[in-house]
């Protein structure tokens, strides 16, 4: 059977969430190698985040404003939401 989450795509839906065995082995290792100084603090990111999940632009982990990974855009310090919400 299909993996259901090929099926249709998840509104809402951050890619850690959704996929995290691709989270980890994509996102999560450009992340990494974020400076820490140039990193959003931990409490930052969590709050642009949960901005994300209730946004209307964001599908399957992407921004449909300007198509990045939300999880990417929000943790670098000086990251921009397109639409100004963070
Ligand atoms: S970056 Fe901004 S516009 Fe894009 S999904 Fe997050 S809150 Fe919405």
């Amino acid at each position: 059977m299909d993996d259901p989450r090929m099926l249709r795509p998840c509104y809402q839906c951050l890619l850690r969430d959704m996929d995290p065995e691709a989270y980890k082995k994509d996102l999560a290792v450009y992340i990494e190698k974020i400076p820490e100084s140039a990193k959003a603090g931990p409490d930052l990111y969590e709050k642009r985040l949960k901005t994300c999940t209730e946004c209307e632009k964001l599908i399957s982990g992407t921004c449909m404003s300007c198509g990045c990974y939300v999880e990417l855009r929000a943790a670098g310090k000086y990251g921009r939401c397109p639409e100004k919400r963070w």
